[in-house]
């Protein structure tokens, strides 16, 4: 585990490594970016690159090891239903979650169709976030495909943010995270396509997080919205 610098959540659990781009969003992957120092740097764990998607078995344990209830981003240099990642492995992360209630585990995927596909397979407690990427009008399917799943808690990251996504439907969505993208490349996200889905949360009382504008200087855009700082979140129900 490592503690996140991510503002919507605490540390970061990795038990698979590895992904291929699939969209927009993916153009300048952080994970992948990351992979490379990592895999320079000689860390064993990234050792075969980014495009490899590995399993870590050894990985397993380390949520049960936490002294203190926390909240957890699975998966930070990865996507748990990428097609690589054999069924049977997904469902041991799933048994690690729900045996691990005190834990809140935020599992983000932009393979939306697979989660479809194989939500019936897992035991979908309270403690287990799922959420999907939406960052244009083209991935607004996730949204469809994220409602049809059994998960308690559903939740958008709209990051990197690269259009207006318009009337966004947000029907039985528990929380939207908003964000620009970072780094020498970052594209520019305007601030009327980020009210816009403000306002579809506040319209539906949806918990709205403004992560940051991002941009090549981020430190210095920071992540005040109209003069204010957006860190709500759903309500933790602890067991
Ligand atoms: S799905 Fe996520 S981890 Fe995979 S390439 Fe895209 S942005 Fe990177």
């Amino acid at each position: 585990m490592a503690q996140s610098s991510i503002e919507w959540t605490e540390l970061t659990w990795n038990p698979t490594t590895g992904c291929t781009k699939v969209s927009s969003g993916c153009k300048n992957c952080y994970a992948e970016i990351m992979t490379r120092r990592l895999k320079a740097m000689g860390v064993e764990k990234y050792s075969q690159g980014f495009k490899k998607v590995i399993t870590h078995e050894d990985t397993l344990h380390i949520p049960y090891s936490w002294k203190s209830p926390k909240i957890v981003f699975v998966n930070s240099m990865s996507d748990l239903f990428h097609k690589d990642v054999p069924l049977d492995f997904i469902k041991k992360v799933f048994k690690v979650m729900n045996e691990n209630p005190q834990h809140v585990f935020q599992v983000l995927t932009k393979r939306s169709g697979r989660l479809l596909e194989l939500h019936n397979e897992f035991k979908w407690t309270q403690n287990i976030w799922m959420g999907t990427s939406v960052e244009d009008k083209k991935t607004l399917f996730r949204i469809e495909d994220l409602r049809k799943t059994k998960a308690k808690v559903k939740f958008l990251s709209c990051e990197p943010l690269l259009e207006d996504l318009g009337k966004i439907k947000l029907k039985k969505i528990d929380w939207v995270i908003v964000g620009g993208e970072s780094g020498p490349h970052a594209r520019i996200m305007e601030t009327d396509w980020v009210l816009n889905i403000q306002d579809r949360c506040t319209e539906n009382c949806i918990p709205f997080f403004f992560k940051q504008w991002g941009g090549t200087r981020k430190k210095k855009a920071g992540r005040l919205l109209n003069g204010k700082t957006y860190d709500e979140m759903p309500k933790i129900k602890h067991p």
